[in-house]
């Protein structure tokens, strides 16, 4: 049974009056461990390809398989959830933040890790994959392009999802960045199934496994390449070097530039905590990410905060006035402070006539 099958799937934009075919009879069956190249002219249909197997969009013709499961059926909370399962994607223009660390940025991407010593870990982890290591406190918007494509992939790869698909991953970047992002690609997912869509085919020649060509919407070629076998050549040291980096983030054992996270980092924990319907954790994690999305907006986050503070005032302080002034008008506070007084009223809520007064005097009853 293949990871990923499509049988004859159609999309169609239709947008003011006009129609437009996406894709038309794609037919294709995609497997872990596959690094699928798509290319074609631009309007040909790559894009809509990737949006539909990513469930960013759905599909009007045909089914498609997940697993062997169709999908056909999904609604937009079953394609969220698809999506959540089964898809990462890279985009050609990184959508990091920009004001975040290259850190907090694949920490971002590791909030499903209740342990924040266990999430700085995994996040270490990544990032010495990626080849960031030295530049896990620079910020989004000091890397050059490879080192924020560098650092979308680990956030790809945080997710754990069993396929990457990337929309020109390369479209950015110089020829050798290119080249080292695609090496990069290769390796990182060498357990998933990978869908690369580029202009560029020659630069991806070397890694890819198959080469799918779409032509008006439809597959015009599809060609295995099967070239991947040079990307597994890793040798037996490097992959001891990359478990000895990691055995030494787990132990704290972390260059100068990192001293920071050292101590976290041997506090690791490995118990198991429970899921509750709403824990401290719960709170805690919401506090956490309050205090992350203060960081990527802090301007934004203190003017929202002050308004809500002036705003909260202003209501108590309304509140309290037209509730006190009220007051002013009620018998009971206008006189209450006064011992002894007897207060008159008729219960008509007419004036009391000169007559009624002088009866109410004659009776004792002074004004
Ligand atoms: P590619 O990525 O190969 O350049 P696309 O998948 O973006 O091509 O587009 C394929 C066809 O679908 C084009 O004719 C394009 O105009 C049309 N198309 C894509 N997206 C939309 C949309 N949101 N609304 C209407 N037509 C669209
Ligand atoms: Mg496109």
């Amino acid at each position: 049974m293949a990871l990923l099958q499509l049988e004859n799937i159609g999309k169609i934009y239709a947008s003011e009056g006009a129609i437009a075919v996406g894709i038309r009879g794609v037919n294709l069956s995609f497997d872990k461990g596959e690094f699928v190249c798509i290319t074609g002219k631009s309007g040909s249909g790559k894009s809509t390809l990737l949006n539909v197997i990513s469930g960013m969009d759905s599909y009007e013709e045909g089914e498609l398989y997940i697993e062997g499961e169709t999908t056909s059926h999904y609604l937009e909370a079953e394609r969220e959830e698809y999506r959540q399962k089964y898809i990462s994607f890279i985009f050609q223009d990184y959508n990091i933040i920009e004001s975040f660390t290259v850190l907090e940025n694949v920490e971002l991407a590791l909030m499903h890790i209740d342990d924040k010593s266990e999430r700085r870990k995994a996040a270490l982890e990544l990032i010495e994959r990626v080849g960031l290591t030295s530049h896990i406190k620079h910020r989004g918007s000091k890397l050059s392009g490879g080192q924020k494509q560098r650092t979308v992939i680990a956030r790809a790869l945080a997710k754990d999802s069993p396929i990457i698909l990337a929309d020109e991953p390369t479209g950015n970047l110089d020829s050798e960045t290119s080249k080292e992002i695609i090496k990069l690609l290769g390796e990182v997912a060498e357990d998933k199934l990978l869908i690369v869509v580029t202009h560029n085919y020659d630069d991806f020649e070397d890694y890819a496994t198959r080469h799918v060509r779409i032509f008006d919407g439809t597959v015009e070629a599809d060609e295995i390449t099967a070239k991947k076998a040079e990307l597994t050549s890793e040798t037996d040291e490097e992959k001891d070097g990359y478990q000895d980096a990691c055995d030494s983030f787990a132990n704290g054992n972390i260059n100068e530039e990192n001293a920071d996270f050292r101590d976290t980092d041997r506090g690791i924990s490995t118990k198991n905590t429970k899921k509750k319907l709403f824990c401290s954790a719960d709170i805690k994690k919401g506090a956490e990410l309050g205090a992350v999305i203060f960081k990527a907006k802090p301007k934004l986050s203190a003017f929202l905060a002050v308004l809500l503070i002036i705003g909260t005032l202003t209501l108590f302080l309304l509140t309290s006035l037209c509730s006190g002034a009220t007051d002013l008008f009620t018998d009971k506070n206008m006189f209450s402070h006064i011992d002894g007084r007897v207060v008159i009223t008729k219960r008509t809520g007419e004036v009391i006539t000169d007559s009624e007064l002088e009866a109410l005097k004659n009776a004792g009853i002074t004004e």
